[in-house]
């Protein structure tokens, strides 16, 4: 994409009212735009990057067996009655509002109560069993706090995969498989090393759930890191019953803030039994499904991936979901560097490469200042200097290392 052509532009200024570093940098940079506190609209730039959290994520998904849906917004008050979960004194978050026919409806805070009712219609058998469904889907919560930027949305996107299992045992498989799967989205988002599978608490049949928390300054939670066994306990549930039953001592732990990017849990026959999810099994008897919900918040971890992986001058994404991955960006106005510039951004497209290509008519400095704010990984500059030489000029974005690279060289150089 030629940045001429993008609508959006830097800013040199966040909001005044935007305390939160990431929606700083994601608003200076054109990333996303606020629209009321806790609610962003994603501009080209962030719906390119989130797009590709997502497909991350979808990958990993796919590869364990999920399965993907869309559920609506628009929630069925009858099914949260029979969990107890509509009461605004059971869940104070819910954003509900009326149906002009008549009868109240709530905006989706999560679909443990909707996805059980779909699978109640196809699952009658033990053969219909095991399977994993998700969606990413706006999920809307009424939250109170909002200083975290896009970490904390009212309105924001959750991955929610739902596992449906026979027994306590599949669904351990199943639940042991999806906690691999999260460790490799993780990595593949850039922040596997700042990552850490935390015990907290919301478990059914173990007493812990685990969280996914990065460590950052920004996190709102306090968790207690192992960093041999890359593991950490949440402030929530620590004490001395819950470190011995996890074979962990005091000592080891240190003391960190993090944010939730995931988390995973067993939920037992919480919702199938209320909502009559229930299979014969091979020895004839009627049986609920055993369950486990899994949740990513990929707009959460984009504004994690802002907090953690940048500098003074800006962001600095990961290869996997940076917007574009290389920014080519042309300096001055010599016809010849334009028409190398030009060729270099074609050459690039017919190779499958994305580039963000700063073809305006702007000072050096400018164009440097913007592309560090940015964040792609790789930058390729063309000048005069670089024409004389017949090569390219190539920054590493997160060292700031340059090397020239032959022109007739860049393609392999830049596919290694
Ligand atoms: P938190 O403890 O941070 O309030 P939660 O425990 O309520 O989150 P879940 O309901 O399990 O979170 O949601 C699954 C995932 O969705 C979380 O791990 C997080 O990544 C993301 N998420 C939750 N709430 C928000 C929010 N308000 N804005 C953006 N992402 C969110
Ligand atoms: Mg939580």
């Amino acid at each position: 994409m030629r940045q001429s052509h993008l609508f959006t532009k830097t800013r040199k200024e966040a909001p005044k009212d935007e305390i939160a570093k990431n929606a700083q940098l994601l608003i200076r940079a054109g990333f996303v735009h606020k629209e009321m506190a806790g609610v962003y609209s994603f501009l080209p730039l962030g719906l390119r990057t989130l797009n590709k959290i997502v497909q991350v994520i979808r990958e990993e998904m796919n590869a364990v067996g999920g399965q993907e849906i869309v559920m609506t917004a628009l929630q069925d008050k009858s099914i949260w009655e029979r969990t107890d979960r509509w009461d605004d004194a059971k869940v104070d978050n819910w954003f509900k509002t009326e149906f002009k026919s008549g009868g109240e409806t709530g905006l989706g805070i999560t679909h443990e109560e909707p996805l059980t009712r779909i699978m109640s219609s196809y699952v009658s058998s033990y053969r219909d069993l095991p399977r994993m469904v998700y969606q990413f889907q706006t999920k809307f919560r009424n939250e109170m706090r909002a200083k975290s930027g896009i970490m904390r949305g009212k309105e924001f996107l959750m991955k929610d995969l739902y596992s449906f299992a026979k027994d306590a045992a599949e669904n351990q498989e199943q639940y042991d498989q999806m906690r691999a799967a999260y460790i490799k989205v993780f990595e593949r988002l850039g922040i596997g090393h700042l990552t850490y599978p935390t015990f907290a608490s919301g478990g059914i049949f173990s007493p812990f759930s685990e969280e996914f928390q990065t460590l950052s300054d920004a996190g709102e939670d306090t968790i207690y890191v192992h960093e041999g066994k890359k593991i950490a306990v949440n402030k929530e549930v620590m004490d001395d019953k819950n470190l011995a039953t996890l074979g962990l001592s005091r000592e080891e732990l240190v003391e960190k803030k993090a944010i939730e990017v995931g988390n995973i849990f067993h939920l037992g026959t919480k919702f199938s039994e209320p909502l009559g999810l229930m299979f014969k099994d091979e020895d004839g008897t009627e049986k609920p499904a055993v369950m486990g919900s899994y949740g990513i918040g990929p707009s959460r971890v984009m504004g994690v991936l802002a907090e953690v992986l940048s500098d003074e001058k800006g962001m600095i994404w990961p290869k996997e979901v940076a917007p574009f991955a290389v920014h080519i960006v042309s300096l001055g106005a010599n016809a010849d560097v334009i028409k190398e510039a030009d060729h270099l951004y074609e050459t690039l497209k017919d190779n499958g490469i994305e580039a963000l290509y700063d073809d305006r008519d702007v000072r050096a400095g400018e164009k440097f200042a913007d592309a560090d704010l940015i964040g792609i990984p790789t930058r390729l500059v063309i000048s005069e200097k670089t024409l004389g030489q017949a090569a390219v000029e190539v920054v590493t974005r997160a060292t700031g290392t340059a090397t020239m690279v032959p022109e007739s060289g860049i393609i392999d150089h830049l596919k290694q």
